[in-house]
């Protein structure tokens, strides 16, 4: 976890403990939420723990810098989940089209269907490009927070509108608890929000461009 242990530091007091599994004086509350069921976010109560020296990650107050060492690296994940969550749009929305027959043929015959199932096909090919380009970049050892942030941004957004398109190629079965393309069209809305919003990386992006910060 990271705690402020110094309020008057800023940024520069917080640090970050290892706080052991059943050490007891905290709780933790799961709570119900929209999306990536298969993971659940928590409330954390903590009252009272004692969390012994050895047990301080890093250095005192240097916690958020700890934290950031991984954020490129996450917000990649980020991106690849998005471009998988791209893909399966695709997969999905295209078996679909093939498969269901309305006015005499398949959806798949209509032009505007066919728009749908292209619009998806580009979001997830330029999503896999964009996310692939950061990775090898940031292999490469270079500084990479800017393509990383890009990659984050536009995955992420281009796995909302994939994911919007998936749900209406499939009309109201997309809307349906258990239809592939409404477990994506959730999924995708964590991903603009988690490991920094969208704001927050076109922000990143506009001071690295411009050198000027419009965060605060
Ligand atoms: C499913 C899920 C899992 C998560 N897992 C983790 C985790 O494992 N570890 C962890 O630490 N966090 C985790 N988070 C938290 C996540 O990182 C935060 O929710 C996210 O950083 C946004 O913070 P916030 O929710 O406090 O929103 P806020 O900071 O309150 O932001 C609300 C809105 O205001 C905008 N905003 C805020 N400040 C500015 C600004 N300066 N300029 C412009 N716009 C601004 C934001 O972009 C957003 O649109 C998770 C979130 C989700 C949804």
């Amino acid at each position: 976890m990271l705690a402020t242990t110094d309020p008057g530091l800023g940024a520069r007091g917080i640090t970050a403990f290892l706080v052991e599994y059943g050490a007891g004086g905290y709780r933790v509350m799961a709570r119900p939420q929209l999306p990536v069921r298969a993971a659940s976010c928590c409330d954390v109560l903590f009252d009272g723990v004692v969390v012994p020296a050895g047990n301080v990650l890093g250095d005192v107050g240097r916690g958020l810098s700890l934290a950031m060492r991984a954020i490129n690296s996450g917000r990649l994940n980020v991106s690849a989940g998005c471009t998988g969550i791209a893909q399966a749009a695709l997969e999905a929305a295209s078996a679909h089209a093939v498969s269901r027959t309305q006015f005499g043929k398949p959806l798949a015959g209509f032009q505007l269907v066919q728009q749908l199932i292209a619009d998806i096909a580009v979001q997830a090919n330029a999503a896999r490009q964009v996310y692939q380009a950061a990775a090898r970049l940031l292999d490469s050892g270079a500084d990479a927070r800017v393509e990383c942030s890009m990659s984050k941004y536009f995955c992420s957004e281009a796995a909302n509108q994939v994911a919007t398109r998936a749900v209406q190629v499939f009309g109201a079965a997309g809307l349906m608890e258990g239809n592939v393309a409404e477990r994506l069209f959730r999924d995708a809305r964590e991903a603009t929000i988690g490991e920094g919003t969208s704001q927050m990386q076109v922000l990143q992006i506009g001071t690295a461009l411009l050198g000027v910060s419009a965060v605060r």
